[in-house]
């Protein structure tokens, strides 16, 4: 790290891919009761959808975001992807979400890292999920303003990724340069944090030199992005990378500004902006409820919105608590 370049803090989000795009809104809302707070359409390719879910006011460091591709064949795990997201939750809130879990009919496993408990689990394409229970947990729990999930309840932001690599040494090196140091090693996992306790300030390596190449498809995640301060900070960092990786232009996303560069090992990581955020398009009341799209395609947004597959967002609230 040079010293003008100001370290990073952790994920902004991670991006993964689904196939049925209602079980998916239907899913990180009404199962972990994540809000919806963007939907829009693949900036690539317009004729699908982007959907977004994070907390109550779309932070950086809670996003989870998918491209739902209707005929998607599920991917396979393997080397050069993250295999696993994790949320925080208070450790007081486990044993909710076990109940939870298990009354909404999706099939949990816990087990045990460096010392927190984690509760592993599945989306509906497949798609391997933790919540772990830890003090470090940086985002606030708030009341998911439409969802059943009692506020001391809510997921607070990711707490990890997990990536499966066949050797960590040129990853590790880039982490290193990105301020993700080696904290500790439980078997062939490694994790590795950043300074502070922002959410998403932590990544897991677990080595396993025999993987195959991973399939990308459902339940994959496509690539994972960390934060930026701002689009100075973005251009430095450019330039830093640019030495010794192949990194895109800086490319406008509407709600954040994006590079993009492939790990050694295979990952597509991204560098976003904080800034502007999902109040950009929409007010903050009602993120989610409409289709947006960036202003170029701001004319044809009757069509792409027909073209779409309709789906509906059924809004909960926690008086409704399960
Ligand atoms: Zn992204």
């Amino acid at each position: 790290m040079t010293s003008n370049t100001r370290p990073i803090v952790g994920l902004h989000h991670v991006t993964a891919i689904a196939s049925n795009p209602q079980r998916n809104l239907d899913f990180y809302t009404q199962v972990l009761g994540l809000r919806f707070v963007k939907k829009t359409v693949n900036f690539d390719d317009p004729g699908t959808y982007h959907f977004y879910f994070g907390d109550d006011q779309g932070r950086p460091g809670t996003i989870l975001t998918f491209f739902p591709w209707p005929h998607a064949m599920r991917g396979q795990r393997g080397a050069g992807e993250v295999v696993e997201t994790a949320y925080s939750i208070h450790p007081a809130s486990l044993a909710y979400w076990q109940q939870r879990l298990a009354t909404l009919g999706v099939a949990t496993h816990t087990t045990e890292r460096f010392g927190e408990a984690v509760l592993q689990l599945e989306d509906p394409d497949g798609m391997p999920l933790a919540l772990i229970a830890s003090d470090l947990s940086a985002g606030q729990a708030e009341a998911p303003r439409f969802a059943d999930v009692p506020a001391q309840h809510a997921l607070r932001g990711f707490h990890s990724v997990t990536m499966v690599q066949r050797d960590a040494d040129r990853t590790a090196a880039l982490l290193a340069k990105m301020g993700f140091l080696e904290q500790q090693r439980e078997g062939n996992r490694i994790r590795y944090a950043t300074e502070g306790v922002a959410a998403g300030h932590q990544l897991d390596i677990v080595l396993d030199p025999a993987a195959n190449r991973s399939r990308l498809g459902a339940g994959s995640v496509h690539h994972i992005a960390f934060r930026a301060v701002d689009e100075q900070d973005q251009q430095e960092w450019l330039a830093l990378l640019g030495r010794e990786h192949v990194v895109s232009p800086v490319m406008d996303r509407d709600y954040f500004r994006s590079i993009y560069f492939r790990e050694p090992g295979g990952v597509l990581f991204e560098l976003a902006t904080d800034a502007p955020g999902f109040a950009i398009d929409e007010p903050l009341e009602s993120l989610g409820e409409q289709l947006r799209v960036p202003a170029w395609l701001n004319s044809h947004l009757q069509q792409i919105e027909q073209a779409l597959p309709a789906v509906t967002l059924t809004k909960r609230s926690t008086e409704e608590v399960l």
